[in-house]
């Protein structure tokens, strides 16, 4: 029913479906107006013609009230209806709008009434009568009326023209009124009229429909390809481009502007602890607090937790200053806090890129210092900075050149004091930078997504160990290699230590998996796969640093490890905190309810040791015993007798 009355334009249409109808009509009504227009002209200049070459003047208030007034009247209308038409085409849309329909009324009836006015004339003498039935399909087909309106005005019109001939005597059969194949024929053509104004009408609100539908796809990609979806500041596209611009005009005065990254810190600690719709609202609060705060400046977010701002450096300070503190005042029980990196653009830099960069990497020079806020990127950084690149840019000579080293750390049972395990730590011996920690290009290489690289790298390292050991006859115990998550993502990192492990005859059991607790609490479809795998394929997986988040509990609940490795920040509070020793006490019964093995990280003193081995605590690693160090030094410390490998390992590796 419903679909009836939409057919036959009974239902109310949207107002974009009523501007198109519109539209179409007046562009429809340029051609018919000028059609009629033109014709008009040359039925007066014909008609004129006539009358003076047959010296008819004398005739001329007669022929003025029979043709030339009919002729007049729609040339008035066709030229009014022009001249609405083009102006709503040249854009004066508003003031002609409701004249526009009117003078469409008006050219519809006239032309109508012209057809029937002309009709008439020539059927009286015998002639077809096109004009009429022109002007019906001129003036409701081509422009659009709604069914029923076209229905009202094609019947009334028909019923009128088909009353006036009826009276009429046939010039072919001499009698008065019309024949009934006449009827039928008159029936039909107004049937036919009706059908075309109907398929018309709908053809064209169909169009209507799926424009529209075009135009709201396109009003939104055009939306989100300058906004950020969740927060509505501008994306990082639109800043990009827009401060290229900037910097690129001659007038922007360059020695004034400052780009600032801010980050707030915690966040994503706020997002484990509240969820990620708590997580989402607090952005979109920063978010407005950064664009009001600096208010006709450029203002984005770039990702997550991450925007940048382009500004005037006047009184930045002050604003940084007053953010933070209403960005501390939204915290709950996760200390938020904002950081900002600043970078000014020196002489006449222009690449946007480059500048972000900068920005953000001052921005988390100040990650966990609590007391800064913001942080101008010089010329320490800088060093810093080139560092980055350098990683970033030589990851894979590094590893084709053997610059990167595998290094061991004893993992120390604590009842027997001996080495059960060995945990790989990577290192990198630069010929420029001399020996670097993991903690220069960890972070580096998992930012750029390279982080793969060199675990794929350790992995085989540490398997050609194994055999070079066995082969010699020398002590080697299980290591437990560090998997980033990046690495289930990046590449099919379970696939690769398989076919290490084969490659190398290393049993599975000298193979462990340490995935940080951090990496868990990212929710992520193919991390609880992967581990599942890992475990079917017969490897242990541990997992490390547990109490460094917030979910800790939440990783526990939800995955199956062998090894739980408890944080070093336990042990760090060891002394002076009283409340270290009942948490560790309690972290390690509940290891052993959930039947997994106790393993306490960071362990520097014989006091701490001993409490761990009182309290059950399985293994321990840290200072104590040793720090990492290459094989070759842990093979001479184990010869020297200083570190022992515990009997059931040794035989087996042997
Ligand atoms: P982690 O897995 O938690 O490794 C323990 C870190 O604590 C090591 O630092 C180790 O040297 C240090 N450590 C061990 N015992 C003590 C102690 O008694 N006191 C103190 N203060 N520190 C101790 P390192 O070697 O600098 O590694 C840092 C982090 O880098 C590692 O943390 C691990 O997350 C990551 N990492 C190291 N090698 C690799 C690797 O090959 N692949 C991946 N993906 N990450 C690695
Ligand atoms: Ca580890
Ligand atoms: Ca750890």
């Amino acid at each position: 029913m419903k679909v009836l009355l939409q057919g036959l334009g009974f239902e109310k249409e949207c107002k974009y479906v009523r501007d198109y109808f519109y539209r179409t009509n007046m562009r429809a009504s340029i051609y018919m107006s000028i059609v009629v227009v033109v014709l008009e002209i040359w039925m007066i200049i014909r008609m004129t013609r006539t009358i003076f070459e047959h010296n008819l003047q004398s005739r001329f208030a007669y022929y003025f009230e029979k043709y030339y007034l009919n002729y007049i009247v729609l040339l008035a209308s066709g030229a009014l209806m022009l001249v609405c038409a083009v102006r709503y085409i040249k854009g004066e849309k508003k003031s002609s709008r409701a004249v526009g329909l009117l003078v469409k009324w008006i050219f519809t009836l006239v032309c109508i009434y012209f057809g029937i006015k002309v009709s008439l004339n020539d059927y009286s003498k015998g002639e077809q009568i096109l004009t009429f039935l022109t002007m019906e399909l001129f003036s409701l087909c081509l422009l659009t009326w709604k069914p029923y309106i076209a229905f009202l005005i094609s019947a009334s019109s028909y019923l009128y023209f088909f009353h006036r001939i009826d009276q009429m005597t046939a010039v072919n059969t001499g009698l008065i009124g019309t024949t009934d194949a006449t009827k039928v024929n008159f029936f039909i053509m107004w049937l036919s009229t009706m059908m075309v104004c109907i398929a018309n009408y709908n053809n064209t609100r169909a169009q209507a429909l799926k424009d529209q539908n075009l135009e709201e796809v396109n009003t939104y990609l055009s939306k989100i390809s300058v906004e950020d979806e969740l927060t509505g500041i501008h994306n990082m596209v639109y800043f990009r481009s827009e401060a290229e611009k900037l910097l690129n005009y001659v007038t922007t005065d360059r020695e004034s502007i400052i780009f600032l990254f801010f980050d707030i810190e915690n966040f994503k600690s706020y997002n484990e602890k509240y969820g990620f719709h708590a997580g989402n609202d607090l952005l979109k609060r920063i978010a407005h607090m950064i664009d009001a705060a600096f208010n006709g400046s450029l203002v984005s977010r770039f990702s997550d937790d991450h925007f940048v701002v382009l500004t005037r450096l006047d009184g930045v300070q002050n604003v940084i200053g007053e953010l933070s503190g209403e960005v501390k005042r939204l915290q709950k029980e996760v200390h938020l806090e904002l950081k900002c990196g600043a970078y000014k653009p020196v002489g006449d830099e222009a690449d946007v890129s480059l500048a972000c960069d900068r920005a953000r990497f001052a921005c988390n020079s100040i990650k966990k210092h609590y007391d800064r806020t913001l942080r101008l990127y010089d010329k320490s950084l800088e060093d810093k900075f080139h560092l980055k690149q350098y990683i970033v840019n030589n990851i894979d000579t590094a590893i084709q050149n053997g610059y990167i080293k595998v290094y061991y750390q004893p993992i120390v049972s604590t009842k027997t004091g001996c080495i059960c395990g060995l945990e790989a730590l990577a290192r990198w011996q630069d010929p420029k930078y001399g020996l670097l920690s993991p903690g220069s290009f960890i972070e580096i290489l998992e930012e750029y997504r390279q982080i793969y690289k060199l675990d794929k790298y350790i992995i085989e390292a540490v398997c050609r160990d194994y055999r070079d050991s066995v082969d010699n006859k020398k002590p080697f115990a299980p290591v437990s290699l560090n998997f980033s998550r990046l690495d289930f993502e990046l590449c099919d990192i379970v696939g690769y230590l398989c076919e290490m492990v084969e490659k190398y005859d290393v049993p599975k059991e000298f193979m462990d998996v340490e995935i940080t607790e951090s990496a868990l609490t990212v929710q992520q479809d193919f991390l609880p796969d992967a581990i599942k795998k890992l475990r079917e394929f017969g490897y242990k997986v541990w997992l490390d640093d547990f109490g460094s988040g917030y979910s800790s509990l939440n990783v526990l609940k939800d995955y199956h490890f062998d090894v739980l490795k408890i944080d070093m920040k336990f042990l760090s509070g060891f002394k002076n905190n009283e409340k270290t020793r009942p948490i560790l006490e309690n972290i390690v019964d509940l290891t052993k309810q959930l039947k997994m093995v106790s393993l306490t990280e960071g362990v520097e003193t014989k006091e701490q040791f001993d409490f761990l081995g009182n309290i059950g605590c399985e293994r321990a690693q840290g200072y104590l015993f040793s720090k990492p160090v290459p094989l070759e030094e842990l093979r001479e410390r184990i010869a020297a007798g200083e570190l022992k490998v515990c009997r059931d390992i040794s035989i087996k590796s042997a």
